[in-house]
Formats: C-alpha cells, structure tokens, sequence
C-alpha cells in the first residue's frame, strides 16, 4: 500500500502561537543563532542558551495543537498505507494533535541530554546553566536539541522512508536548512510524487504546489488523500 512521508516545519505550528524563525518580533529575531543554537554557544555562554530554550519551553506549553496537525493524525489513522511524519519541529504539538510515531530529526524541547554521558531524560520546566545529569552527576545537562553544526537525529531511518514512499510533503518549511531541504530530490529520485505545502513557493523542484494557511490547506490535502481512497 502507498506510504506518505510528511516533512513538516516551523509554519505548521504558526498558527498556534509558535513563531517561525523569520518571523518579525518571534523569539528567534531577538537572537542570533549563533548566540542560542550551536554548541559552541552553549560552551561560551549557557544561561543565555539555557533561558532562551527555557522560554520557548514556556511558550511550547501553552500552546494548542491546530488543525493541520490534527487532520495529519486523522491521515494516519484513516490511509490503508504507512504515514511517516518527520519534523523539524522541537515543539509536542503533532503528539499533542493525536500523530503516533512522530520522528524529531532536530531532538525536542521537553527533552534534556547530558553532554558529557549523554544520558537522556524529561527537560524540567526551567534548566540551569549547570544542569546536573541524574546519570553521572556532571553539570552537563543540556536541551535536547540538534544545533547548528550538529547531526540531525534518525537520519538513516529518514532516508529508508524517502526511499519507500509514494508520496512525499513539504509541510511549512522554508527548504533553506539542510539535509531537511533535499529530501523533496531524494524522494523524487525514488519516484514519489511531491508536493509542496505552504504559505510561499520555496523553490524546491516540486511535482505540485498548494499554498496558504496550514490550518487550511493541509485538511483540505488530506481530505482529497482520504476521498481519492474510498
Ligand atoms: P522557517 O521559519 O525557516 O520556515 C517556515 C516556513 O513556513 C516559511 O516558508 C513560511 O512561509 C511558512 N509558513 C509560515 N506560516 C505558515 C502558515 N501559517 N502556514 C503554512 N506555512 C507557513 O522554519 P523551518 O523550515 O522549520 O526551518 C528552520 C529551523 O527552525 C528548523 O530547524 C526548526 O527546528 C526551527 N524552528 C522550529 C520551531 C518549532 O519547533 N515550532 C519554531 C521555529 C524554528
């Protein structure tokens, strides 16, 4: 049966109150991204690193799945195939809205990482800039995340799926972040059909377009999905 592989990003959860990261006055403008987001920053610098990602957690947890996440689950719950979804998002909201099997190739924010044993467990609301690890005691604890400069996580697993799907999305991603950005050519190079979702062509090469508002295009995505199946 035909698989899906979903990729979604930053513009998915826009509507439910998380900023992009160009977007004007979001917390991503108040800083540079080689100030909060790579590793070398949180070596120079970890309350910075620390409150930044503390207050994204603080906004992550009032925030509500919207309707593109939710007609997502609804796609997996109703397609007779497999549907995959990856994303870059560090927010819960795709597993808040009903998804299963979500794969975070850019880590989570509701999770912490020790840097020094690299023991994983649940992020408390704050972290402190000296974050013991509950495993081996070092100050190393860190946020979960994959920072500039770093590995993306599942990256083999992501690119068994690309290879087996029928059908691959670009849900709300800019395609300016690699590897994320050239999964549309590794899809199409085995095949699938792919499409583009979002409020702006990206220029990404892709077979279809259909743009506007997450909350509003991706229902109706999955509802000719779901009609073209019965
Ligand atoms: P991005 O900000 O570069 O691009 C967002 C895209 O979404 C843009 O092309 C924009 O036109 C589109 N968009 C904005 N509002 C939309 C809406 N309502 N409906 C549909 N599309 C909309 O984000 P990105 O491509 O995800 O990549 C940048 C990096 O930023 C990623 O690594 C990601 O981890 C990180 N990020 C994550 C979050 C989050 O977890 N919610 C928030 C900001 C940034």
């Amino acid at each position: 049966m035909e698989k899906i592989v979903i990729l979604t990003g930053a513009g998915i959860s826009a509507e439910s109150g998380l900023s992009t990261f160009r977007d004007e006055g979001g917390l991503w403008a108040q800083h540079r991204i080689e100030d909060v987001a790579t590793p070398e920053a949180f070596a120079r610098n970890p309350a910075l690193v620390q409150g930044f990602y503390n207050a994204r957690r603080v906004q992550a947890a009032q925030v509500q799945p919207n309707a593109a996440h939710q007609a997502l689950a609804q796609l997996q719950r109703d397609w007779p195939g497999e549907v995959v979804i990856v994303t870059q998002n560090v927010d819960s909201l795709h597993e808040a809205g009903g998804a299963s099997g979500v794969i975070h190739m850019h880590g989570i924010l509701s999770g912490a990482l020790c840097a020094a044993c690299g023991h994983r467990w649940t992020a408390p609301p704050e972290m402190a800039p000296d974050e013991p690890c509950p495993a081996c005691n070092a100050p190393s604890g860190r946020p979960d995340i994959v920072w500039f400069g770093e590995m993306p996580y599942h990256m083999e697993d992501i690119f068994d799926h690309l290879t087996t799907a029928s059908i691959f999305a670009a849900i709300g991603t800019s395609g300016e972040v690699y590897p994320a950005a050239a999964f549309v050519h590794e899809a199409q190079a085995a095949g699938a059909h792919t499409i583009e979702i979002n409020l702006e062509p990206t220029g990404g090469g892709f077979d279809e377009r259909l743009l506007g508002k997450a909350t509003e295009t991706v229902p109706r995505w999955v509802d000719r999905l779901l009609m073209a199946k019965t």
